[in-house]
């Protein structure tokens, strides 16, 4: 970006005269219902907690509220617990693999997200994010067994799990 003006992830107004947060590994994980409804709002754009990403004051409490599960009833918060399912943590915020600090993020490959849907009956969100090393690695049955997974599945997994199968079926190569 050539304009070195501070501004807000989410709203992208300038946060020179406002009261704003500083993004920080800190922030985000003292913040994490927080911090993930934001990854996912400025989705695919990466935070990369340089210490020039801030977040607007307002922009901070509309999240606050949108989390908050008692105030803000989603259509999805119906959630399901299928014990023969399991899926990885939805977070952007670090690589799917358990513990694993590694700044780089990217988007899981869909050939992979549907090879461990088909074959280990894992799913992985689409926000989840993956780093250089692990992707090389090839190593999923660390991830297969790792003890982060969880059995909780809601209607945006639903949606996003038949989406993978429609593109397997379309694509008739599983
Ligand atoms: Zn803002
Ligand atoms: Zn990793």
């Amino acid at each position: 970006m050539a304009d070195n003006r501070p501004i807000c992830v989410l709203c992208n107004r300038s946060v020179v005269h406002r009261r704003r947060l500083e993004i920080t590994h800190a922030l985000f994980e003292e913040n994490a219902a927080n911090a993930q409804y934001i990854i996912e709002a400025i989705a695919p754009q990466q935070v990369e907690y340089n210490g020039r990403e801030y977040i607007c004051r307002p922009c901070w409490q509309r999240a606050q509220r949108a989390v908050q599960p008692n105030n803000n009833p989603a259509p999805h918060e119906c959630v399901l617990q299928v014990e023969e399912y399991s899926r990885v943590p939805s977070t952007s915020a670090n690589c799917v693999f358990d513990r694993c600090r590694s700044v780089s993020r990217r988007r899981i490959p869909e050939n992979v997200r549907i090879t461990l849907l088909l074959h280990s009956n894992l799913f992985i969100p689409d926000s989840a994010r993956i780093c250089d090393t692990h992707l090389t690695s090839n190593d999923w049955e660390e991830l297969i067994d790792s003890p982060n997974l969880r059995h909780d599945f809601n209607s945006t997994h639903f949606v996003q799990t038949l989406e993978l199968l429609k593109k397997a079926v379309l694509k008739k190569i599983f």
